[in-house]
């Protein structure tokens, strides 16, 4: 049997073709469920959901702004009666130096990263009440773990070691609706946010201290996302799952 049939399934910041979103909306499809695909351009979001099939949705909406999540879950609830996941993945980084972060720099990765993560959940989680279930699944990083990933400033580590405090949070707070609240936090996977910006000298040395001896694919975090979003992960809840080759053990 498949792992999502019927479950209807909405993924932030997935519109990016070599993104971790992306990948993952297929994966999700691939295993029943339908999909829709929150970005923030309305026909990139449109088109990305046409690639994976007719049956899919794609919507604009900027997770920094609450009524618009507050209209993305209607739409989703009007388009398909129910809504079982949501994946909070939108995400955006800056390499900048601590001293360097001036109040726009922070509000802008801390409105999308952390902020975004509490509007989508406070927008869909109420469906998920009514139904007495539901799978949340958040993207946080290394680099919120060990101070620094690879590129983010300290402000990035800040947002997104928030979003483990929150879903923390709203795993205990929502447990007995029925509603799992769970994040993935990946190393070096290879797409958009990162390409072209690390010298080859630094992939050798970052590869170099990852014991499986290779950079992430999109395909290793969205096989991650599966499992929390299915009955396979079924009394998981507040866990926090690396998915960084062992670049991390702790
Ligand atoms: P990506 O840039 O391909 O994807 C990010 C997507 O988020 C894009 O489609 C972008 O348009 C969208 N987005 C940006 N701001 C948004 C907003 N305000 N509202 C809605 N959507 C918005 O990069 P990716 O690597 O696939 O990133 C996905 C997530 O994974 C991010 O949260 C990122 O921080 C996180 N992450 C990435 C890595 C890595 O090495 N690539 C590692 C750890 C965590």
């Amino acid at each position: 049997a498949l792992l999502l049939e019927n479950k209807v399934a909405v993924i932030s910041g997935a519109a990016s073709a070599r993104g971790i979103g992306l990948t993952t909306a297929r994966k999700f499809a691939q295993q029943g469920a339908k999909v829709v695909i929150l970005d923030l351009d309305a026909q990139a979001a449109a088109d990305a959901a046409a690639s994976i099939g007719p049956q899919h949705l794609g919507l604009a909406c900027n997770v920094a702004d609450k009524d618009a999540c507050v209209k993305a879950a209607a739409a989703v609830f009007a388009a398909f009666g129910r809504i079982d996941i949501l994946i909070n993945n939108a995400g955006i980084t800056q390499a900048i130096k601590t001293l360097e972060i001036d109040a726009t720099s922070w509000d802008r990765i801390l409105d999308v990263n952390l902020r975004g993560v509490l509007y989508l959940s406070q927008a869909v989680i109420p469906y998920m009440q009514e139904q007495r279930a539901g799978a949340i699944a958040c993207m946080s990083s290394v680099s919120a773990q060990r101070g620094g990933g690879i590129l983010g400033g300290a402000h990035y580590s800040a947002a997104k070691a928030g979003v483990l405090g929150l879903a923390k949070a709203m795993a205990r707070e929502f447990g007995p609706d029925g509603i799992r609240v769970n994040c993935v936090t990946p190393g070096l996977i290879l797409t958009d946010i990162n390409a072209g910006k690390i010298s080859e000298e630094k992939m050798v040395e970052i590869v170099g201290g990852i014991p499986l001896n290779r950079p992430g694919s999109v395909d290793d975090v969205a096989g991650a996302y599966l499992f929390l979003s299915s009955d396979l992960s079924s009394y998981i809840t507040g866990a926090v799952i690396d998915v960084n080759g062992g670049m991390l053990i702790h």
